[in-house]
């Protein structure tokens, strides 16, 4: 059900979203991460790992936390192209996700063991490099509570020397984009990109 883009195509009218359309790539050695702070119906971080050129996608309710003991709720989403990855602005309101994007973390992604492997049984883990996730994470799914259920996973930090107990305040003190640093309002009023963005 995830495993093309034709799911990510069907939901959406190109000819109304900015979005990119969905077209494969060729795979990468290296390989991308993107988290995007996506303000639809309700406020969610979309966690997108590229994986054989595309991107596997979860959202994530409350966000990322260093907390270890913070278990994250991340429900799989359908999968998303790599073009994605670069996507920051407004989808219309009315369309899928209608609601403003931004790019909120970016970086590349080293899978322990297999990510295949981790995909098919539930269990990933991997190392992020990105301005603002560092260091070791997990996906683990849940068991489904019926056969209708979404795949329902949980994104926890690892516990190594990047981890904090606290973890209060991150979200809050990360809220601009790592692309334009534009806040979600300036994005959706459509404000010009900061100087010294990477963007400007
Ligand atoms: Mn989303």
């Amino acid at each position: 059900m995830y495993q093309t883009l034709e799911e990510y195509n069907r939901k959406r009218d190109f000819r109304k979203t900015p979005e990119p359309k969905g077209e494969t790539r060729k795979a990468s050695e290296e390989l991308s991460f993107v988290i995007q702070k996506h303000a639809a119906t309700r406020l969610h971080y979309d966690f997108r790992l590229e994986l054989d050129g595309v991107l596997k996608s979860w959202a994530v309710t409350k966000g990322p936390s260093y907390n270890p003991s913070d278990k994250r709720l991340a429900m799989r989403t359908e999968d998303h192209p790599f073009d994605y990855g670069g996507f920051e602005g407004i989808i219309p309101k009315g369309e899928y996700g209608g609601g403003t994007v931004m790019l909120w973390d970016r970086g590349i992604w080293h899978p322990k063991g297999d990510p295949h492997e981790g995909l098919e049984k539930g269990n990933l883990k991997f190392e992020l490099e990105g301005e603002r996730m560092h260091g070791n994470w997990a996906l683990i799914r849940m068991k489904p509570k019926s056969d209708k259920d979404k795949e329902s996973w949980l994104l926890i930090k690892e516990k190594d020397e990047d981890a904090d107990t606290n973890g209060v305040g991150f979200l809050e003190e990360n809220d601009t984009s790592v692309y334009s640093g534009r806040t979600m309002e300036e994005i959706a009023q459509g404000a010009p990109v900061h100087d010294g963005s990477p963007a400007a």
